[in-house]
């Protein structure tokens, strides 16, 4: 969000800034829900509604997963939030005190080691490498464990590294933890950007390990509706029950009409979303041979997500060494807005979005090769 505030500052300026920044989809919400939150608005839908959401939606998820994953789940059990992030966050404080501990797969997600420490609790960070793909492997993680752990944490697949956990991995981890009594909690986010393999999901595992799984999904970025705020989380009651009672103190419920669009989008935006994942895996295609060509960085393809995350420790020099000086000499010096590695815990990679146009990500590349080659020469 730094990042993006201050291509903003820069754009406000006059200055042309190619924006590799927001994980965030170029593409327009799905007309559908589009059209259902507008209806839903001059129709009065505008009360507040149940902490935890529609009953309407909440069925419709649970449908949705059953059909995809033959996941047991009923409209009960699943809580719509105000994005995944809250979601995440009321997990984090349902389940986190003073002296707790959450394992997770790094590089990860900003947001995951804030919002862990904001509940009070550590998070244990278990390396994934870029040799391998980032793949998240169980036996790490099942290492990590301790009787300190209050939960594993696991976001395949991942962002920044597009990393992912293969079906085998996902059951030894979930079993192992299951024979601890310790929670599983799955960020499922990206769960329809795939390009390698196939999306292992924690629901699959729902019927055999009830009590210790939990999954975590939004329609942020499946559908394009970042804005919308709407995510949700599965999972025994045992763990969303504690996990609603905080989000009736902090949000009452997510957004009453937006829920509609939601509810349309589940039903009727597959074609949109079909239409969006195929523009993803060409972008995909044409930008990772590109990267590669570029002075100094080195990338391989992400299994999954819309990020590209190479190294680019070669092309560091006097005056932009580390992840975070790099950023801002690619931001001030050649106009291309990327987040910088250390965010994620990896100093030496950049994370360039791939949610937006071939055109600009070959404005972007080129920019970049300009500027590092140029400082070759
Ligand atoms: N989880 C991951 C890994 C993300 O990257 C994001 C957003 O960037 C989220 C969860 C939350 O998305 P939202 O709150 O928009 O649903």
């Amino acid at each position: 969000m730094k990042v993006t505030r201050r291509a903003t500052e820069l754009r406000a300026r006059g200055v042309d800034v190619v924006d590799f920044g927001a994980g965030e989809p170029d593409f327009s919400s799905p007309a559908v829900a589009v059209e259902a939150a507008r209806r839903a608005l001059a129709d009065g839908f505008t009360k507040y509604t149940p902490s935890s959401g529609i009953p309407k939606l909440r069925e419709a998820l649970a449908e949705r997963y059953h059909r995809d994953y033959g996941s047991p789940w009923q409209g009960g059990d699943v809580l719509v939030s105000v994005g995944g992030k809250a979601a995440l966050f009321e997990l984090a404080l349902a389940l986190c005190d003073e002296g707790g501990e959450v394992v997770l797969p790094s590089p990860c997600w900003v947001s995951f080691p804030e919002q862990i420490r904001l509940a009070g609790a550590e998070p244990v960070l278990v390396p994934t490498a870029p040799e391998d793909g980032f793949r998240i492997h169980a036996e790490p993680l099942i290492e990590a464990l301790s009787d300190r752990t209050r939960a594993v944490l696991v976001n395949s697949p991942s962002n920044p590294s597009g990393g992912m956990i293969e079906a085998a991995d996902l059951r030894r981890l979930v079993a192992a933890c299951a024979e601890r009594g310790v929670l599983v909690i799955a960020d499922e986010t990206y769960e329809r950007f795939v390009y390698e393999g196939a999306h292992a999901s924690v629901a699959t595992l729902a019927s055999e390990f009830p009590e210790t799984v939990v999954l975590v999904g939004s329609f942020s970025k499946t559908y394009a509706m970042t804005g919308w705020r709407l995510g949700y989380a599965f999972g025994p009651r045992s763990v969303l029950g504690p996990v609603a009672d905080i989000q009736s103190h902090v949000t009452s419920n997510p957004t009453s009409f937006a829920m509609m669009g939601a509810l349309a989008a589940l039903r009727e935006a597959e074609p949109d979303v079909v239409r969006m994942i195929a523009a993803y895996r060409e972008r995909r295609e044409f930008l990772i041979p590109r990267l590669n060509e570029v002075p100094g960085f080195s990338c391989r393809p992400p299994s999954g997500a819309f990020y590209a995350f190479p190294h680019v420790a070669e092309a560091f020099e006097e005056g932009r060494r580390g992840s975070v000086a790099f950023a801002e000499a690619l931001l001030e010096e050649a106009a291309v807005a990327v987040v910088p590695g250390a965010a994620f815990g990896a100093d030496d990679h950049i994370r360039i979005s791939f949610a937006c146009s071939t055109e600009t990500l070959e404005k972007g590349l080129a920019r970049m090769s300009e500027l590092l080659a140029g400082a070759r020469a």
